[in-house]
């Protein structure tokens, strides 16, 4: 891999380790050249399948979109980064699991639901009133009322 720094081509790995429950391998690297040291964080690329919306339609999975929802749902919760980004990668292993090349979005919600309750309740509650209110009052009423009878 070429230098950032100076352009050469002659860099060397000092250091490989696993990081991310060994989802990615973070390499570090020196410059034969320059002496520069820099990181490299290596990732499977995974190939989503294609979201069918309600409407029929198709658009691509777009992780950024369901970060930000998340986020958004998560706004002032106690809640760690690095535990809404391992959530995040289990939604996709799991939308990846089926070898499906098209899933419904309602799917995607389903999912993100079922992390964000084990997360954090408030930030389910916000996220299942947004994406269920379109479909169905009585379903988010009948949910409210199963987490208040969980509570111990
Ligand atoms: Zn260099």
């Amino acid at each position: 891999m070429r230098c950032p720094v100076c352009g050469a081509d002659d860099t060397r790995v000092t250091d490989s380790r696993l990081a991310s429950e060994g989802l990615v391998v973070r390499r570090r690297r020196e410059c034969q050249s320059c002496g520069a040291r820099f990181t490299t964080y290596e990732t499977a690329e995974l190939v989503m399948p294609r979201v069918v919306k309600s409407d029929g339609s198709r658009e691509p999975f777009d992780e950024v979109k369901l970060r930000a929802g998340m986020l958004r749902a998560l706004e002032k919760r106690p809640v760690a980064t690095e535990s809404v980004e391992a959530a995040l990668e289990r939604i996709k292993r799991q939308l990846q699991a089926g070898g499906e090349r098209e899933v419904p979005s309602r799917l995607i919600g389903e999912l993100t639901m079922a992390e964000l309750r084990e997360l954090d309740q408030v930030a389910y509650v916000r996220f299942a009133s947004v994406y269920r209110s379109f479909q169905d009052v009585n379903a988010f009423r009948e949910e409210i009322e199963r987490l208040q009878q969980e509570r111990p």
